[in-house]
């Protein structure tokens, strides 16, 4: 049975952030039941662990359109935006690991020292036991299953707390998963902060969870009594930095469509532009060119723009726009929380859209003297997730990159490090913990057992008491 934990029937679009759950979890049954399931051993197979990814597969393209509409219900998701960065993107992580996972799961022979000898040396990938995955709403398909598919793979029993923000995705979420995953492996918790928190009151294995940095902290304060190892990913204000020598064309259009994707509300996100001095004029030009190329003259009437997920970040960002001028877009509708896409200007490093990440449609633009001043600029703030920089001087970017700290990084483009299933993704600092996709989530899901095998024979007497000069000499040699 998958435990489910229903938050509403109201219409998604009109739902609040934090809604009260009608049911009640218990959180020590669910975490007994399936900490049975994992003892078990179902979940240790390969052939179950793929068997559980095919599944997953299925569920994706089966139920494609159930989980577009819900996306679209909860974020006014483009399609295309939607199966590229939600499910497309679990598709093929899944093909990844089906590609590889009898690979990874092989014992990794080490070369032994002669004191060992004769003996063998393995590494050995065990699964954890019991994992808990807690997502957001901005990519609610993606940010649930990914992690799962990782977990999944590593031979782990999983609870998964979609967000109550994404309320028509979180319950499409906890119908669907139940239909085509291992009920005794795989629970899929709806819920808002009570639930979460019942959640992590329990003992868990692992705790995954993507979101702000405040409830990371709630995280490792919950994880911390147990020694539970923590991934957390986490946000921050990425920078897109702009030299003189960067194709300032090619600049602006990957910029625009990696801010305005999911209208702005992506982890990594542009959070804000530093471009060379005397360029800002030509580069918002250029980005008001591709908001009219990508969207049209009304933004608003284009099926290809999403929209703010509620009313209190609705909120949160029209407030922002008050920290510059906009020289592009500006204009917001409450009633279907639309907000154009937009250029600042006039806006400064003090200005309070440059003091939190702004998680929205809302592009500043600052002015900066060169990559020494962009990198010192970078380097007084938080530890960004991403860092993008446009230039075609190969210095500039050796620069950018060997001064600075950030999760991820791309040059001359946007977003698109993340879609390198090889890449492992994560924050540093403020940005986040540890990292997953691909290899990396099999690693972060498992532990790394180290296995020695000795003959019993020979069984020398050198490494034996009681000591003798002859067997120091012996040591101190061979060892
Ligand atoms: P959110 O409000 O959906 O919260 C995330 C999860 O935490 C939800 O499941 C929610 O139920 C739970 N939660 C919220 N408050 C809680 C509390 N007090 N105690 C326990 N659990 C609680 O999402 P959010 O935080 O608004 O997400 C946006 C942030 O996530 C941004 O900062 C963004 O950059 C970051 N993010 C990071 C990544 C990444 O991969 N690094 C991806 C997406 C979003």
């Amino acid at each position: 049975m998958t435990t489910t934990v229903p938050t509403t029937g109201a219409a998604p679009s009109t739902t609040t952030p934090k809604q009260a759950s009608t049911a009640k979890l218990d959180a020590p049954a669910l975490v007994a039941r399936l900490r049975a399931g994992f003892a078990s051993g179902r979940t240790r197979p390969i052939d179950w662990r793929r068997a559980q990814l095919k599944a997953l597969r299925t569920l994706l393209t089966e139920r494609e359109s159930e989980l577009l509409d819900a996306l679209a219900a909860d974020l006014g998701k483009p399609r295309l935006e939607a199966w590229a960065t939600d499910i497309g993107f679990v598709i093929n992580e899944i093909d990844y690991f089906l590609k590889h996972l009898r690979r990874w799961t092989k014992p990794a022979r080490v070369r032994t020292p002669l004191a060992t000898k004769p003996s063998k040396a393995r590494v050995v990938r065990e699964p954890l036991g019991l994992v808990l995955i807690i997502a957001p709403w901005n990519y609610p398909v993606q940010l649930s299953l990914s992690p799962l598919v990782g977990a999944i793979a590593a031979g782990n029993v999983t609870v998964l707390k979609p967000s109550e923000v994404a309320p028509a995705t979180s319950a499409v979420l906890a119908r669907l998963v139940p239909e085509y995953l291992d009920p005794d492996a795989v629970a899929v918790v709806e819920g808002a902060v009570p639930e979460t928190q019942a959640l992590l009151a329990q003992r868990w294995d692992h705790i995954l969870y993507t979101g702000n940095g405040r409830v990371g902290r709630v995280v490792m304060e919950a994880a911390a009594p147990h020694l539970t190892p923590v991934t957390l990913e986490l946000g921050g204000k990425s920078p897109a930095i702009i030299d003189a020598s960067a194709n300032l064309e090619v600049a602006a259009r990957r910029i625009a469509w990696g801010k305005f994707l999911n209208a702005g509300q992506t982890c990594i996100a542009p959070d804000y532009v530093l471009v060379a001095r005397g360029l800002e004029d030509r580069f918002v030009e250029l980005v008001r060119r591709c908001v009219f190329d990508f969207y049209g003259q009304d933004p608003k009437a284009s099926p290809d723009f999403a929209r703010v997920v509620n009313g209190a970040h609705f909120d949160r960002l029209v407030g922002l726009l008050d920290s510059g001028t906009p020289a592009v877009g500006g204009e917001h509708d409450a009633a279907t929380r639309y907000i154009a896409p937009t250029v600042l200007r006039d806006v400064t490093p003090e200005s309070p859209v440059m003091q939190e990440e702004i998680f929205g449609p809302i592009l500043p633009v600052l002015p900066i003297a060169d990559a020494e001043e962009a990198v010192a600029f970078v380097n007084g703030r938080e530890k960004p997730l991403a860092l993008y920089v446009f230039a075609k001087d190969a210095s500039v970017v050796r620069t950018v990159l060997e001064g600075t700290s950030s999760g991820g990084a791309c040059v001359n483009a946007t977003l698109f490090h993340v879609a390198v299933t090889e890449l492992p993704f994560g924050g540093v600092g403020e940005s986040g913990m540890g990292a997953y996709h691909g290899k990396a989530s099999f690693d972060v899901f498992s532990h790394a057992k180290s296995v020695l095998k000795r003959a019993t024979r020979p069984d020398p007497a050198l490494a034996y008491p009681p000591y003798t000069e002859r067997k120091e000499k012996l040591t101190r040699r061979f060892l």
